[in-house]
């Protein structure tokens, strides 16, 4: 699953809200997003990703063809319209034509979230057939040496076949590009290239530091000024293209003085199901200690998203500390990240970092200092490859200490 390339993806938005704006009316009460992590299995090794470091330990119980489909039924009655069908990679299951084919059966409006590998004719074909509403392709840089580089792998002349590919059966063409160090400065040339691949949407997708990235913050963090300068060349191009593309840069929060509303609050109005059956209020949140998420194989979705002390657990402003509990611009981001919160501060229920009244904000700050320290900076990526997942599930302490920063 790439950076961004969640629910709340602001291209998805846009797409869902010019197709169907079906979801208008549903209460935030309700899940309206359902994310189908159908898999971790995934070609791809890229260095920002944002699954689990221990995701080898959710790779051999997946869900079955029936289990995904009950899924899908159990949380459209509950209200869910958006349903993303990410990973890993998703076309490594063979079953994603008949999960399709049930979304549409089931009124959802449905993404295919992927890195292009494993996308033929057949399959497509199969997709439209199907009713697949959407493709979101994550495209890395314009030059082949960044993108097989920050994937560990050679697929960039792949990825721009399937883009042409995806065009040509009459889809919407939706990029992401994650944003870091190695390719912030191609900014106009990815531009650019999305021009030529007569994009419809791309979503400049800067890191958030979370699974792999944060394992590799160091080395992908751009400089501030970099980003200020990425801005300022997207929003000539906008001007430049005018309404033929739409181009959203997701600025990153670490240069910001206060944090997202994370998952627009937790259990608000997104549903996690992982590929092993966790039900999660955020695709991260496995990382949080002393949680026992449900799993559909044991509860329904309505236990998970309704009665489980998982998904109450930060549901609302109860659960909050101080600065964030007298604080009044609480209501604007529900004191964060509770994931961020966690893995920087050790504490899950502080305010996230990022805000600059956390008495945690040093560590961002530190952060930032980091990226600018070459000697952490030239160290050895950590790529997303199943030996490193395996020792992250087993709990390589010193791999862990590289990133879990308690104060
Ligand atoms: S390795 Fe890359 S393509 Fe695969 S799931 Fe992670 S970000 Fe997506
Ligand atoms: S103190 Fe907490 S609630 Fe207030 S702005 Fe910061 S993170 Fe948000």
């Amino acid at each position: 699953m790439t950076q961004n390339s969640l629910g709340e993806s602001a291209v998805q938005q846009e797409v869902q809200g010019k197709n169907n704006g079906v979801g208008a009316n549903i209460t935030q009460t309700q899940p309206l997003w359902l994310l189908a992590e159908v898999t971790y299995r995934c070609p791809l090794q890229c260095a920002f990703c944002y699954n689990p470091t221990d995701y080898d330990k959710h790779t051999q119980n997946e869900l079955s063809t029936e289990q995904w489909i009950q899924a899908l039924r159990d949380a459209r009655k509950m209200g869910a319209i958006q349903l993303g069908i990410s990973g890993g990679e998703p076309l490594l299951r063979d079953d994603i034509e008949d999960i399709v084919v049930e979304a549409k059966k089931l009124g959802y409006y449905s993404n295919l979230i992927t890195s292009g590998v494993g996308l033929t004719e057949k399959r497509i074909q199969a997709f439209k057939e199907g009713g697949l509403d959407h493709i979101q392709l994550s495209m890395h840089d314009i030059t082949e040496e960044i993108n097989n580089f920050i994937t560990n792998t050679k697929t960039f002349q792949l990825k721009k076949k399937v883009a042409a590919m995806i065009k040509s059966h009459g889809y919407p063409m939706v990029l992401n590009v994650v944003i870091h160090r190695y390719n912030i400065g191609h900014m106009k040339e990815i531009l650019e290239m999305a021009e030529a691949l007569d994009a419809d949407y791309v979503e400049l997708a800067n890191t958030q530091y979370y699974g792999w990235s944060l394992v590799n913050r160091a080395q992908l963090m751009p400089q501030k000024e970099q980003i200020e300068e990425a801005e300022r060349i997207t929003n000539e191009f906008r001007e430049r293209v005018g309404n033929k593309m739409k181009v959203f840069f997701v600025v990153p929060d670490y240069f910001d003085n206060r944090p997202k509303k994370c998952m627009n609050g937790w259990g608000e109005v997104f549903m996690i199901v992982t590929a092993d059956g966790d039900v999660l209020p955020c695709h991260s949140a496995r990382v949080l200690p002393n949680i026992e998420f449900p799993n559909v194989r044991e509860h329904g979705l309505e236990y998970a998203w309704k009665e489980s002390p998982a998904f109450n657990k930060y549901r609302g402003d109860d659960w909050m500390k101080e600065p964030c509990r007298s604080c009044s611009e609480k209501e604007n981001d529900l004191g964060g990240c509770r994931c961020q919160a966690f893995l920087l501060s050790g504490d899950a229920e502080s305010a996230d970092p990022v805000c600059t009244k956390s008495p945690n904000r040093h560590l961002i700050d530190q952060a930032i200092e980091d990226s600018k320290n070459p000697q952490l900076t030239e160290k050895p990526i950590i790529f997303r490859t199943n030996a490193n997942s395996k020792k992250y599930a087993e709990g390589d302490k010193e791999r862990i200490e590289d990133f879990h920063a308690t104060p």
